[in-house]
């Protein structure tokens, strides 16, 4: 299984349009020390030839982030290998970009049954995806799931792939109305997806929130982990001046402190650790920061627009 990092910055990027903190300033002022960075967004492809793509959520960049990725460009029949989209949640960072690949193109789109209430019942925008002939075909995923994919109709064929669901415990985004959120299932609101192949896995975890720690158990078997790493410490969004609010507050696990990701981390995970959905506000941003080391050091990598990763 190919793997490509295609954005690796949480919400808003890198530099964020709006922001003047630390590392946005100094990345516009041309320090070599940053790499900007789009709104996370990660592809696949299950199949040796990579002739059939799926994305893992759907980012605001996703247009600019298609038509920078040579694999993703449409056949010369005019069909687009992107077979489909798995979505880890209904915040606006992962599903903004399905409004990208509105141009009457069916596809699959995996996600629970609680993210699909949220955006076909409260956000008619989405409705544009019904223009395509046939529509896009929405797939019901369970929360803890195991789903087996199969990249043809060939009866008696195993699955290219398994995709496992894993409830990470964040909650439904503020935009939701009370009414819907108490109509759907808690633990829907948000997904990592454990993908298996050929007995290896890799597991995707863009959004992780402080309330479950369901993660640590694929992140310890794993030969890959994706991770989300949008802040350092708890009141980093308070010491930059973004937000009255911590990162658990806005249901963020911070990697830095008493029960933060670095802490928590099972010691005997034995694949590779990769962060990714950076805020911009992070200081591992800036690679001569103490923080950039200390995560280096702690055995993670750090997630760059463009990583290209083997399963
Ligand atoms: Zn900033």
């Amino acid at each position: 299984m190919r793997i490509k990092v295609l954005g690796s910055a949480a919400g808003g990027g890198f530099p964020q349009w709006n922001c003047s903190c630390r590392n946005c300033r100094l990345l516009r002022e041309g320090s070599p020390h940053f790499q900007p960075r789009t709104q996370t967004q990660i592809a696949f492809s299950p199949d040796p030839d990579s002739s059939v793509w799926f994305l893992v959520g759907a980012s605001p960049d996703l247009r600019a982030q298609i038509n920078a990725t040579p694999e993703l460009a449409p056949r010369s029949e005019g069909t687009s290998p992107i077979g489909g989209v798995f979505l880890y949640s209904a915040d606006v960072d992962s599903v903004m970009g399905l409004l990208h690949l509105r141009e009457f193109q069916t596809f699959f789109v995996f996600t629970t049954s609680g993210v699909q209430r949220v955006l076909k019942k409260e956000n008619r925008i989405f409705g544009v995806l019904d223009r395509a002939d046939p529509p896009v075909q929405w797939q019901t995923l369970s929360s803890r799931g195991r789903l087996g994919c199969h990249l043809s109709e060939s009866p008696g064929e195993s699955p290219a792939f398994i995709a496992n669901t894993i409830p990470l415990g964040g909650s439904y985004p503020d935009y939701v109305s009370p009414e819907l959120v108490n109509a759907c299932v808690p633990d829907d609101a948000s997904i990592g997806f454990l993908l298996e192949q050929a007995g290896k896995q890799v597991f995707i975890a863009p959004s992780l929130s402080p309330h479950s720690t369901e993660w640590t158990k694929p992140a310890a078997s794993a030969d890959i982990v994706l991770i989300d790493s949008a802040f350092w410490s708890d009141d980093e969004l308070i010491h930059t001046g973004r937000s009255k609010k911590t990162a658990r507050e806005i249901g963020h696990l911070p990697l830095d402190g008493p029960g933060g990701l670095l802490e928590q981390f099972p010691a005997n995970a034995k694949g590779r650790k990769i962060l990714i959905h950076i805020n911009n506000t992070n200081p591992i941003l800036d690679q001569q920061s103490a923080e950039h080391r200390a995560v280096l050091d702690a055995g993670f990598e750090i997630a760059y627009d463009g990583m290209e990763i083997t399963l």
